[in-house]
C-alpha cells in the first residue's frame, strides 16, 4: 500500500508548526510523501535533516494547487481519503480502508472547499468533534496499518533508537567523513 498526504491550505505563519507536525506524523507513521502548497520553504530542509539522521526517503513536494494533483492521483488509481469531522465514522469504515491499494489522505487547515468533499472516495471522521489535523492523521494512519507502521525500518539511518525500559539507548552509525 502506498500512502501519500496532501495538506490543503495554511494560515500563514500561525500554522507553520502545525504543518511541520503534520509532516512529521506522515513520515513517522508510514506515508511516502506529503504534498503542500509552498508556504514555508524551510520545511524541505527540516525534513531532509530528519531523513539524513533518522533514515528513509520521505519526501515533501510543493504544489501550486491541490486540484490537478487530486485529478492525476485519481486517474492513477489512488483513492482519495479526506479527513473531516463531518465524515463517516472511522470505526465503521476502517476495514474498507484497509482493503485499498493506494491512497492520498487530504487534511485541511481552515475551511476546506466543498469540491474536496465531492471528489473524495471517503470522507472520514475521527470522531465528530473538532480537534486537529495532526491527531486526525495519526489516528487514521494507525487504524489503517494497525500498528505495523512502527515495524517499518528507515534505511540509511545515522542514528537508531534501541527501545529500552529506562533511559535512552541510541546506536550511531559510523561514517567515513
Ligand atoms: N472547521 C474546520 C472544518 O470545517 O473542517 C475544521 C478545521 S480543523 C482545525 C483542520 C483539519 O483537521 C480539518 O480540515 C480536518 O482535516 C482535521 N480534523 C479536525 N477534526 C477532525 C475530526 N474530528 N475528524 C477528522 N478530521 C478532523
Amino acid at each position: 500500500m502506498v500512502i501519500e498526504v496532501v495538506r490543503i491550505g495554511q494560515r500563514v505563519v500561525r500554522d507553520d508548526r502545525v504543518t511541520t507536525h503534520v509532516t512529521l506524523v506522515a513520515r513517522a507513521f508510514g506515508a511516502k510523501t506529503i504534498f503542500m502548497t509552498e508556504v514555508n520553504p524551510d520545511i524541505k530542509d527540516t525534513l531532509d535533516k530528519i531523513n539524513n539522521t533518522w533514515g528513509g526517503d520521505f519526501s515533501v513536494e510543493f504544489i501550486d494547487s491541490w486540484k490537478p494533483l487530486i485529478k492525476k492521483k485519481k486517474e492513477n488509481g489512488f483513492k482519495i481519503v479526506h479527513l473531516s469531522m463531518y465524515g463517516e465514522k472511522i470505526n465503521d469504515i476502517q476495514s474498507d480502508l484497509r482493503k485499498e491499494e493506494n491512497m492520498v489522505i487530504v487534511v485541511g487547515a481552515e475551511k476546506v472547499p466543498r469540491e474536496i468533499y465531492e471528489s473524495a472516495d471517503y470522507n472520514v471522521g475521527i470522531g465528530s468533534q473538532p480537534h486537529s489535523e495532526i491527531s486526525a492523521l495519526a489516528i487514521l494512519l494507525d487504524r489503517i496499518q494497525k500498528g505495523s507502521q512502527f515495524n517499518k525500518v528507515f534505511p540509511e539511518a545515522k542514528r537508531k533508537i534501541i527501545p529500552t525500559k529506562m533511559g535512552k539507548t541510541v546506536v550511531m552509525k559510523e561514517t567515513r567523513d
